[in-house]
């Protein structure tokens, strides 16, 4: 086995879980486990991906201070043309998907994204990923080192400490064809309902428009986030980033309160690894019933109001 490649992503001088999650994942796979950290100071990053089970640092120094693909290609394509690796793995990102498929096609290597559970069988990587809108799960097999980007949250992020050994990657200098212009945060307000421990998550079930102000209170009541179903944001009721599913968030809250979401596959899609469900649905029916942990078949508006009499004490 000669071992796991995982490409660190930073933002703003900090990692990003996704990195961490995917040193999970290449532990699991098994072998020696090196960690790319790829920037103007990659050096900066070397305690924070020092983790268990990390055996190796590698640091790729670019002009780019900020992520830009061509740079970060150039170096991951260093690292793989120095070294046998078994699996190149990175989270599924904006930014990894911006420039790893690339490497991929210019490599002529196997590719997935989103892949959510890894295995070894004989000398091939076996990674599972989902298709036709997560209706077909699918092992898919790859005989040679594969570029495997890896689903949010499906990893627990890897922590302790380790002291690997830390090693410089010469990165050849290229023309970049696209470059960073400006960092700007997400507007005030708004929320990651990928970092909450706690999510009440409404849907269709709620109505109209006008009763999100009365879930908005209870959310915060309970010391919850608000996240929704995708007709609601489709509504134009709620902004995109609060949708959970297959074309929004995948979330892994501690608990997920659905109310009003009937659990279609793409809604299941982006929450059905969180450690509580509780759904409540008037329909016994409801397929959320299928993935939820405890269950109530009564009237939502009802249960909202049980609970704001609970917590207003
Ligand atoms: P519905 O399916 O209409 O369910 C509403 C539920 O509320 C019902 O089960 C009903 O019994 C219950 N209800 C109604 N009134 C009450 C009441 N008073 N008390 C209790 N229960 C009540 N959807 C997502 O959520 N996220 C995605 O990312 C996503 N991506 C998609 C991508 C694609 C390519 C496609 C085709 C679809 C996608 N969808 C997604 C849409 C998805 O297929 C469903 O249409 C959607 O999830 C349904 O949302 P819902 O459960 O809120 O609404």
């Amino acid at each position: 086995m000669s071992g796991v490649l995982v490409v660190a992503e930073h933002l703003q001088g900090k990692l990003r879980d996704p990195s961490l999650e995917a040193v999970t994942a290449a532990r699991e796979l098994g072998g020696p486990v090196t960690v790319l950290v790829i920037g103007a100071d990659p050096q900066a990053l070397v305690p924070a991906v020092s983790v268990e089970g990390v055996d190796e640092v590698l640091c790729a120094a670019v002009t780019a201070e900020h992520f830009e693909p061509d740079a970060y290609l150039a170096a991951v394509d260093a690292a793989v043309g120095a070294r046998d690796f078994d699996a190149v793995l990175a989270g599924f990102t904006v930014n990894s998907m911006g420039y790893l498929p690339a490497l991929a096609a210019k490599r002529t290597l196997g590719f997935s994204s989103d892949v959510f559970s890894l295995r070894r069988d004989g000398d091939a990587v076996v990674a599972t990923r989902a298709y036709y809108g997560s209706k077909v799960h699918a092992d898919v097999g790859f005989p040679a080192a594969p570029v495997l980007l890896l689903r949010p949250t499906a990893w627990p992020v890897a922590g302790g400490t380790s002291t690997p050994t830390v090693a410089t990657l010469d990165v050849p200098a290229g023309a970049a064809r696209v470059t960073h212009v400006g960092f700007e945060e997400a507007p005030q307000g708004d929320v990651d309902i990928t970092t909450a421990d706690f999510l009440l998550s409404i849907g269709r079930g709620i109505g109209e428009k006008d009763n999100i102000e009365t879930f908005q209170k209870l959310a915060e009541k309970m010391g919850a986030t608000l996240s929704v179903s995708r007709p609601l944001v489709d509504a134009g009721w709620m902004p995109a980033s609060r949708q959970v599913g297959q074309s929004g968030k995948t979330v892994k809250p501690k608990v997920y309160l659905a109310m009003g979401i009937s659990g279609a596959v793409q809604h299941l899609a982006g929450m059905k690894t969180a450690g509580t469900i509780i759904a409540v649905n008037s329909d016994p029916e409801a397929a959320i019933f299928r993935v939820a942990h405890y269950g109530a078949v009564v009237d939502l508006f009802a249960v909202a109001e049980e609970l704001e009499r609970q917590w207003a004490g």
